[in-house]
């Protein structure tokens, strides 16, 4: 007798989800695979939305993580326009937007994140955006075609690219941000400065050291007044001051939530049966001995399929050293590691130059690493941070001496 098919239940049509369930099919999983999302689109990729797809340099197709018949193809019931409303991890059941309850055998959550809103006086105001999903980028991209005065809010990385972009693409743009530098958390003083100036040589009029106190005008958008006082006229703002995990499904349904969806180094929540990964989950990272939630790309690349070997049975370990990159201007850059504090960073090269590599080292160890318009470097750079080794900063930073003499000095001590 042929005994039931099990079935998996994904929620979020997000890389994460697309890709678990990819890799459940790739394993061998014969049941029931049910992606459900609440977008009208098929899961798409984001880096492009702040990027080339944004400045209209490549079309919609090039988006999405699959091919259009893909799911079909793989008999993977892709549930579009669809929210999930309620989750019962002890009937193990999910309700649907249009109220249909589900049965699951295993679940994985990937709810992803949303944008942290600015909520001062004339927040409401027409003329006030967000970046976010493929529609957000697509408004903003047909209000690119004409010229314009643009208001960026927040000098992180949907500030710091979309700035990029609209300036390639001719417009005139205030980025403004409460810190010193750009993205000064990530990346202190040193590059911070050089994205700053970065900015400043493409013609970025940046506001920093400096918050948002009002947006002004009747009806729509016509100004910024930050908290100095200082009135910045523009023709629509663009808000990136981080995002918010989307746990509530998680949280109603009384799983452990903090900063993020709970789970253990095998993607677990606290409920058996059911996962979480990508932008929403906050993992126990084995490496670091904590829990990381990472809100980036290649984490969901990688996160979605590792869930999908735990929801098969696999022991799963999940610890990934997170990684992101980055294109400004004619700047292209890939960071690796996890650095919340460091005591200093060194350079291989001249950051003048626009080339190098800047280590962000604790304790005499590697702890992150960037390299700028430098390729093909990460994974030594991973591997020195994964070996956890003291470094000769001499030989790390002499950019004559091989990278590898350091990390074949690391791991040989390791
Ligand atoms: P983000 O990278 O966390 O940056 C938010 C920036 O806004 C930070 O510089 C933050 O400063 C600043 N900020 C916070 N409150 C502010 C306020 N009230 N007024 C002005 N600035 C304020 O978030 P994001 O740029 O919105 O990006 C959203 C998500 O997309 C993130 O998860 C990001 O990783 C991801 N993303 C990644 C890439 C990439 O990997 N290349 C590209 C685009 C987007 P503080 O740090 O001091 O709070």
């Amino acid at each position: 007798m042929v005994g039931k098919k099990r079935t998996f239940i994904i929620v979020g049509a997000s890389l994460a989800g697309a890709k678990a369930a990819e890799e459940l099919r790739e394993r061998g999983f014969d049941g029931q695979i049910v992606l459900v999302g609440a977008e009208s689109d098929r899961p798409y990729e984001r880096p492009p939305l702040t990027k080339d797809y944004l400045r209209g340099e490549s079309d919609r197709g090039s988006n999405f993580v699959h091919e259009e018949g893909f799911y079909a193809a793989h008999e993977i019931s892709l549930l579009t326009d669809t929210a999930v409303t309620a989750l019962d991890p002890v009937a193990a059941t999910v309700t649907l937007s249009g109220g249909t309850e589900l049965g699951y055998d295993r679940l994985l959550l990937a709810t992803g994140a949303e944008p942290r809103r600015l909520r001062v006086a004339g927040a409401d105001l027409e003329g006030i955006h967000y970046l976010r999903t493929l529609a957000d980028c697509e408004l903003l991209r047909d209000r690119l075609r004409g010229g314009a005065r643009i208001a960026v809010v927040g000098a992180g990385w949907i500030g710091s690219e979309f700035a990029a972009s609209a300036r390639q693409v001719g417009h005139e743009v205030t980025l403004i941000d409460p810190g010193a530098v750009p993205n000064e958390r990530i990346f202190g003083a040193e590059i911070g400065s050089f994205y700053r100036d970065l900015h400043a040589r493409h013609g970025v009029d940046l506001v920093l050291g400096e918050g948002v106190e009002s947006f002004e005008g009747d009806g729509r958008l016509d100004r910024v007044r930050t908290s100095s006082g200082r009135a910045i006229e523009c023709d629509f703002a663009v808000i990136g001051i981080g995002v918010l995990p989307r746990t509530d499904l998680a949280r109603d349904a009384g799983l452990g939530v903090e900063n993020g969806i709970l789970v253990d180094a095998g993607l677990q929540t606290t409920a058996p049966g059911v996962f979480a990964a990508g932008d929403v989950a906050s993992a126990w990272h084995p490496f670091y001995g904590g829990q990381l939630r990472v809100e980036h790309w290649s984490n969901a690349l990688t996160q979605g399929p590792a869930a999908a070997r735990a929801m098969l049975g696999e022991t799963v370990r999940y610890e990934h050293i997170p990684y992101f990159f980055s294109d400004q201007y004619e700047v292209g850059m890939e960071y690796s590691g996890y650095a919340p504090h460091w005591d200093e960073v060194v350079f291989r090269g001249d950051p003048a130059s626009g080339e190098f590599i800047a280590f962000w080292l604790c304790d005499g160890r590697v702890v992150a690493g960037m390299n700028v318009n430098v390729w093909d470097v990460s994974d030594q750079i991973r591997t020195l941070i994964g070996s956890r080794r003291t470094v000769d900063v001499p030989t790390l930073t002499d950019p004559d001496t091989p990278l590898g003499s350091s990390v074949d000095i690391a791991t040989s001590r390791s």
